[in-house]
């Protein structure tokens, strides 16, 4: 697509980020953006690679902080389409604190997490999402510690909008971003992304024998209670959407911040986009 960098990857061949950014491109696409209007923000990991590989305006940003980056890209300019990405330990642990306040200011973006329960670009420790008895070097006996659910975080942080993917599933992990997306508000999307490397516990084979997809079944993602048992079900994998509350509005739509926030310095270039393009 024309999201798609002309710099080769260096994930590990198999590598389920392949397939998560490909959603998300064809996501973007799809949703009528164009490299012009996009921002990729990126946090650190293998995850935080995505910028140089898609094409687009990225920033690849510092360690668990991808968030705020990519809030501060949005009131700057709430013209262009952002996507923030990045990995369960760049998440759910450094970052575990901006992404409650993410998710709780509702700003109109997607955050997208490749979740593969490791560190991957560090080799192979434990990560936040990590399951508890999972052997790694850094926990040889296991983690002893139940992992973190994301998506209960999300819900109790007064997410509007909550879903899970595969990045195997090409068709339906591309439908799930592409929902985050036109989502009025902030789009959450956990996305089981096999590290193929280090992590031979939460492999493809285990995705694909235990995923539930949720249009198969009669969830009702517009129920608040019922997202909340689907979430808190800790033995169950489901993808879609969990929850999503269709009266969202996006931060910078709400009463007393519309129109606030877009403060262009004076003797900047004409348009928020421009001063962006001028200054990466
Ligand atoms: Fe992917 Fe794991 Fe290789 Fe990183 S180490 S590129 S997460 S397979």
């Amino acid at each position: 697509t024309d999201f798609k960098s002309d710099k080769q990857p260096t994930w590990c061949p198999g590598c389920g980020d392949f397939g998560t950014m490909n959603g998300m491109m064809k996501a973007l696409a799809e949703t009528g953006n164009s490299p012009d209007d996009t921002f990729v923000v990126a946090g650190i990991g293998c995850s935080g690679k995505i910028g140089t590989y898609m094409h687009s305006y990225a920033l690849h940003g510092v360690h668990g902080r991808a968030l705020p980056v990519g809030i501060g890209v949005k009131m700057a300019n709430p013209d262009l389409e952002v996507m923030v990405a990045g990995g369960d330990g760049d998440g759910y642990s450094i970052g575990a604190g901006h992404f409650i306040h993410a998710v709780r200011r509702n700003v109109d973006m997607s955050y997208v997490v490749m979740d593969n329960r490791i560190y991957g670009l560090t080799k192979g420790q434990a990560s936040p999402t990590s399951r508890e008895d999972f052997e790694t070097s850094t926990s040889p006996d296991g983690p002893n510690q139940p992992p973190v659910n994301p998506k209960a975080l999300a819900l109790s942080a007064g997410a509007t909008f909550i879903a899970q993917s595969f990045s195997s599933n090409s068709q339906r992990h591309a439908e799930i971003v592409r929902k985050a997306i036109e989502h009025d508000g902030f789009g959450f999307v956990n996305v089981y992304s096999p590290c193929v490397t280090f992590n031979d516990v939460d492999t493809y084979d285990y995705f694909r024998d235990s995923i539930v997809d949720l249009d198969e079944t009669d969830h009702d993602s517009t129920d608040r209670d019922q997202a909340k048992d689907k979430i808190m079900e800790s033995d169950k994998e489901y993808m879609g959407v969990l929850y999503q509350d269709e009266n969202s509005v996006g931060f910078e739509e709400r009463e007393g911040v519309e129109g606030s926030m877009a403060e262009i310095p004076d003797g900047a270039p004409d348009g928020a986009t421009d001063l962006v393009r001028e200054f990466y």
